[in-house]
This record gives structure tokens, sequence and C-alpha cells, in this order.
């Protein structure tokens, strides 16, 4: 006899996910937690994969186009525990909210999504896939591994990050790129031997900001934008001249662009202003790159770039989600707009095509605060509205 899939105990097990923490790269102890959870609800096919993403299917009645449910495990620092008004680890239930790291980013919706999939076994128009991903807050290593891998085939991902109730269709995507300057060091009393990688900074930082006035804009996405956030020196000694100078641009992108497209336009703001490289130094441009480890021991040097994405806001399945939610308060379609934030839909939809959609309680400003609350009577709204949100998408794929 299944665990029964109903509110109350979707609650509790949010709670329970609370009390487990779990940073980037150490999710193994949530992983257990949920793949526990799923296994008392009923789901079938459960399987961690290589990369420690946790997955079962809530089977359907019909065959629909699988609907894959997606929150991601991890959960970004407390902070200093004395910050927060209710401790970060407790999972307490209090003035109407469910609080603590990961509430609302993202062991709630995670919670109420694995419920919401059990709560339909039998009933949904098709199979209702739940995998809960690693990795999402360092750009996405688990995602971009599951759906590499092709142990699943949805035709439609449904993410849980925090919409307030509106159906979300989109988001910039966000990519690290660097300007490696390279010169020769040398004492700081004999600039001559010297070939100072310091030279060639200020047109570097010059030709960023031409590029930043220079960026494409979407009508719904808005414009991107980009910015040098960082310069590492080295040797980092202030009598010595430096052979080493990088610069660190942080570049909020829309979707579609790539490693070479990125690098290709910083060398071609940077040609511009300098023309002639001066002896004795060079300059590159490149993508930065992070070396990721998963709690399974998967180990990748990842580019950093998380990709973007966006439905069209006219698309039948977006506008049947809509139409499904309803509005919380007030009457009509839920409202369809972007996320300001990146989620793990830039790999679903933004790399693979996989029609996507985002619905989940939760206020986006209390995500990554010592204030990380969740709405109880929110939830509940949101948790009753996922089974007809789920089947409204699979029909609307199915015609
Ligand atoms: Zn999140």
């Amino acid at each position: 006899m299944s665990k029964e899939a109903n509110f109350e105990n979707a609650l509790a097990f949010a709670a329970d996910l609370i009390r487990i923490p779990g940073l980037p790269g150490e999710e193994g102890d949530v992983a257990r937690r949920v793949r526990e959870e799923m296994e008392a609800l009923g789901l079938e096919e459960i399987r961690v994969d290589d990369a420690g993403n946790v997955i079962g299917v809530a089977r359907g009645r019909g065959d629909a186009p699988a609907a894959l449910l997606n929150s991601h495990m991890d959960v970004v620092a407390e902070g200093d525990h004395d910050e927060w008004e209710v401790p970060p680890f407790s999972g307490e239930v209090r003035d109407g909210f469910l609080h603590g790291r990961g509430a609302m980013d993202i062991k709630g919706p995670l919670a109420l999504q694995t419920y919401a999939a059990a709560s339909m076994i039998g009933q949904a128009p098709g199979d209702v896939i739940v995998a809960h991903t690693v990795l999402e807050e360092r750009g996405g290593l688990g995602m971009k591994h599951l759906l590499e891998s092709g142990s699943v085939a949805p035709g439609v991902v449904v993410i849980g990050e925090a919409t307030h109730g509106d159906v979300c269709i989109g988001h910039r995507g966000r990519a690290e790129v660097e300007v490696a300057i390279t010169g020769l060091a040398g004492h700081a009393s004999v600039p001559a031997r010297a070939h100072n990688a310091l030279d060639l900074l200020g047109d570097v930082l010059a030709a960023i900001r031409d590029l930043a006035e220079d960026q494409p804009s979407d009508p719904i996405l808005g414009a991107s934008s980009l910015i040098a956030t960082m310069v590492d020196v080295l040797p980092e000694s202030r009598n010595v001249i430096p052979d080493s100078a990088v610069v660190t641009i942080d570049w909020r992108i829309l979707p579609g662009s790539d490693d070479e497209m990125l690098e290709n336009r910083v060398r071609d703001a940077i040609s511009a202003r300098i023309p002639e490289t001066p002896e004795g130094l060079t300059w590159e441009v490149r993508m930065a790159i992070e070396r990721q480890r998963t709690y399974t021991g998967l180990v990748e040097d990842r580019n950093l770039l998380t990709p973007g994405f966006l439905m069209s806001a006219d698309d039948p399945m977006i506008l049947a989600a809509a139409e499904a939610v309803g509005r919380r308060e007030g009457q009509g379609p839920a409202v369809i707009r972007p996320w300001k934030f990146a989620t793990d839909g830039g790999w679903s939809c933004g790399v693979h095509g996989i029609p996507t959609v985002g619905f989940a309680p939760g206020e986006e400003r209390f995500a990554h605060t010592n204030r990380e609350r969740m709405d109880v009577e929110e939830a509940r709204w949101g948790f009753e509205r996922y089974p007809l949100l789920i089947a409204a998408v699979q029909k609307a794929l199915d015609e």
C-alpha cells in the first residue's frame, strides 16, 4: 500500500528535505531521501544516474507524450545562522509559511511536483517522469547530463522554480568569458626588461564597455547585458611587473548564443581598440571553465555557459497551461511571463528543443535570502493546480 499522495504529506516531505543540507555537489543525502519517498509513493523505474540525479515514473493511463517534472536537489549556502529569524534547517511552519533554506528554492516545489505526479498514477494522459537534478545552482551539470544521457525522452518539461503562480516561458542565460593578457614578468625597478600585462588592461576594459553598448534585445526577455566583474593579476606582488592579467566578463545572454559567437564578439571589440598588439604582449579570449564534481564522483570541466530559452507566449501548450492553472486571485488564465533568473529549462528547451514551461508557488524575492519561505496556502493551491497543468500540457501536445 503506497503512501497517500495528499498535500499534508507533501508538506511534511518538504520540511524533511529542508532538514537535510545539500550544497551543490553534496546532494547525496537529499537524493537518498527523495528516492525513499518515490518508493513509498509507488513510482516506478526509480533510479539514480551517474551524475546523481534521481528519476522515477508515475505511469499514466494513456500514451500522450511524457511530461517531465523537474526541480533541483542542491541549495545555495545558508550564511550566518544568527541572521535567520527561523533557523535555516528547521523546516518549521510558522505564521502560515514553511521556513528554511530551500523552502521555495526549491525543496517545497520539489515535494509538490513529486506528490502531484504520484497523485496522477493511472490517471494522467501519459507518463509523468519525475527527475530531480544536481548542481543547478552551479549552471546545471545534472540536467545537462540527464538529457544528454538519453535515459528520459519527455515531450514536455515542467520546471518547479518559483513563479508565484504565474506560467513562466523563458529567461536569459548566463556566460562567463575571460580575456587573458600575457606579457613578461620582471622587477619593477627595471621596466625595460619586462612586458607589463597591465598595459593592455585599459583598452580591454574599454572594448568591453563598447560591446556592452551594442547588445541585442528581445521584446520579452529584454536586452542581453555584459560587464567586467573581476581582474586577476599574477604574480600578486606590488614590486613585480605582472606577466598575466585575466579579466572576467559576466554576460547575461539571449537564447541561441553559443561559445564561439560570444568569444568572437569580444575578439572583434578588442581588435577594434587594439588594432596592433604591442611587441611582447598577447591577448586571448576564452570561455571560463570550472571543474565540477558530483556527489557520485563524476568530474567534468565545464564551460561556464548556462543557456537561456524562450517559448512563444502564443504556443498552444503554453496557452493550455495558463488556462488550466488559472489565476489564484481573480478570473481568467494565469499570467504568462519570463523569469528574471536562469533555470535548468535552458538545457531542456534552449539546447534540446523540448517544450518547457515553469510553474510553482513561491516568491522570487525570498530566493537565496535568509528570509526564505513558502506560503502554505499558496503551496496548497499550487499542488491542486499541478495535475490540471500536467493533463493540459500532455493533451495539448497529443493533438
Ligand atoms: Zn532554484
